[in-house]
């Protein structure tokens, strides 16, 4: 026990291993208290939604238990983060807060000021990078600007020296003499107050042990063809690890090290390729990251500033079949039903739902944005941004507006056996797989015998791919004008 104590601030870090400022209160030499402040009303308008409380909850409650396997706990506490911290500083005597550094814009401004605040008190205040594998003002264009396209971006991120090695997970933490007064994990009042989270608890497991099981799963097996399954949601072939890396029970760095370990060592050439395949994925992340950090008025507004005019139709009856997986295009509302069941969504699929509500039907990427943020386990603010600003052609590095995804050969192409659909969509999956994918094409027997009404048990579609295309041609033009 020592009479010194440092205060480590975990926000989106919710792990042991690889936590730069878990390492640095360690090597202070004091003793550690891990706190968690929920301030919800500081992230506004990005608190966490609905399935990411459920997520946080769930993480919350596991790194508990690994810190309490180390001989300490996690500390919880409610409302300005400012306060919480100084307040438990004084219960405690805590000399010190440490934290990892987050990028969002309003997270940027509120952990500035507290900085300037907790250094006013007299205690020492100090960030780190836990969350990236460059940040994102290390990385600049030959002109020292920020970096607006991909390719180049990464290829400048890969000439840099290769990332750290992940810092090993502390045996123990030292305890402080005493512990400052806790809310209960549960008080958060995080949990759905009508439990919808079926589909979630099935299908995840939140927390660190939960991410190094899903990290060694997926090195272990799909990494091997990642290059070929990635687009295929009727496959396993991506690694899921997209919630594990947003609230940070994973980091960028033991994902990277993971991967390049393996591909050092195999003679295949195929794994290889799918290890930088898959280590460019998390080039984008790391790019989304940099361009909200340089361009942190894109969650509300489009990069691309001529897209500010965009006609944007006012549907509510198109976006809640859109919501609600009633569009009539098997490919998209098995999307949308995937989304709502388990809180996550093939990356394909996620660009061909953004592609039909706003190319389709012409509503606001933004609209499409905020339905994500509340349902997606994963939702992140900079990997939204940017997905949803590529797909509506607004954004940096953006396929072009005029490209407008075809939902139906999209199907095809990506689920060929259409069992996606199937798994998704039961109420088709009688169909011949074929017709799975543009059940408006069967005939009144085949109907019959798939025992399917259209119309009531499933929808016609929404809109005419065809005319809606052409509509959001004309639309892009009248902007132009
Ligand atoms: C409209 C739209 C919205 C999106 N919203 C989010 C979001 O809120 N949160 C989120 O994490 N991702 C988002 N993405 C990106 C991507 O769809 C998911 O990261 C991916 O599907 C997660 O599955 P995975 O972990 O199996 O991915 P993998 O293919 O296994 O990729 C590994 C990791 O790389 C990162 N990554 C992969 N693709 C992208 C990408 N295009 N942009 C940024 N990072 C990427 C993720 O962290 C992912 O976990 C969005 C994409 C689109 C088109």
């Amino acid at each position: 026990m020592s009479s010194r104590a440092t205060l480590v601030w975990l926000r989106q870090d919710l792990r042991v291993g690889d936590n730069p400022a878990l390492r640095a209160a360690l090597d202070r030499g004091a003793s550690v208290i891990p706190v968690y402040v929920w301030s919800a009303e500081e992230e506004q308008p990005w608190s966490p939604g609905a399935a990411s409380r459920w997520w946080l909850d769930r993480s919350l409650h596991a790194l508990d238990e690994q810190l309490r396997r180390r001989e300490s706990r996690l500390t919880i506490a409610v409302g300005s983060a400012e306060h919480a911290l100084l307040e438990i500083a004084r219960q405690t005597g805590a000399d010190a807060v440490f934290w990892n550094r987050r990028y969002e814009p309003t997270i940027v401004e509120r952990d500035k000021q507290l900085k300037t605040a907790v250094q006013a008190a007299g205690l020492e205040a100090r960030s780190f990078n836990g969350a990236l594998l460059f940040e994102p003002w290390e990385v600049r264009t030959g002109d020292d600007k920020p970096y607006r396209v991909f390719t180049p971006f990464w290829r400048r991120c890969l000439s840099r020296a290769e990332p750290d090695k992940p810092l090993p997970a502390p045996r123990e933490l030292p305890a402080p003499e005493r512990w400052p007064s806790t809310l209960e994990i549960d008080d958060l009042g995080l949990l759905p107050r009508i439990d919808w989270a079926e589909g979630l608890r099935h299908q995840w497991s939140p927390g660190e042990v939960g991410a190094r099981r899903q990290l060694e799963r997926f090195v272990g097996r799909a990494l091997r063809s990642y290059d070929d399954d990635r687009n295929r949601p009727d496959l396993d072939g991506s690694s899921r690890l997209s919630p594990f890396l947003h609230f940070g029970e994973l980091s960028p760095r033991q994902v990277w090290h993971a991967v390049r370990n393996l591909a050092n060592r195999t003679r295949s050439r195929r794994l290889r390729q799918s290890a930088e395949a898959y280590l460019r994925q998390i080039g984008w992340r790391e790019f989304a990251h940099h361009l909200l950090y340089h361009f942190p008025h894109t969650p509300e507004a489009p990069l691309r500033e001529e897209f500010s005019a965009f006609p944007w139709r006012r549907d509510q009856r198109a976006l809640r079949a859109w919501q609600r997986g009633r569009t009539g295009y098997p490919l998209v509302d098995a999307g949308m039903r995937e989304l709502w069941t388990t809180g996550w969504m093939h990356n394909r699929v996620r660009m061909v739902v953004a592609s039909f509500l706003v190319k389709d039907l012409l509503i606001d990427w933004q609209r499409g944005a905020a339905w994500f943020w509340d349902t997606l386990v994963d939702a992140d603010l900079a990997n939204n941004t940017l997905g949803w600003q590529w797909t509506a052609g607004c954004g940096a590095d953006a396929a072009l507006f005029f490209s407008v995804f075809n939902p139906v050969a999209q199907s095809h192409k990506f689920d060929p056996d259409a069992k996606y659909i199937a798994r998704w969509l039961p109420e088709l999956s009688r169909l011949p797989a074929k017709l799975r994918h543009e059940p408006w094409k069967a005939t009144a027997s085949q109907l019959c015998g798939a025992g399917l009404s259209l119309g009531s048990d499933y929808p016609r579609p929404v809109t005419d791919h065809g005319e809606a295309r052409r509509r959001a041609l004309d639309a892009l033009e009248s902007t132009k004008r």
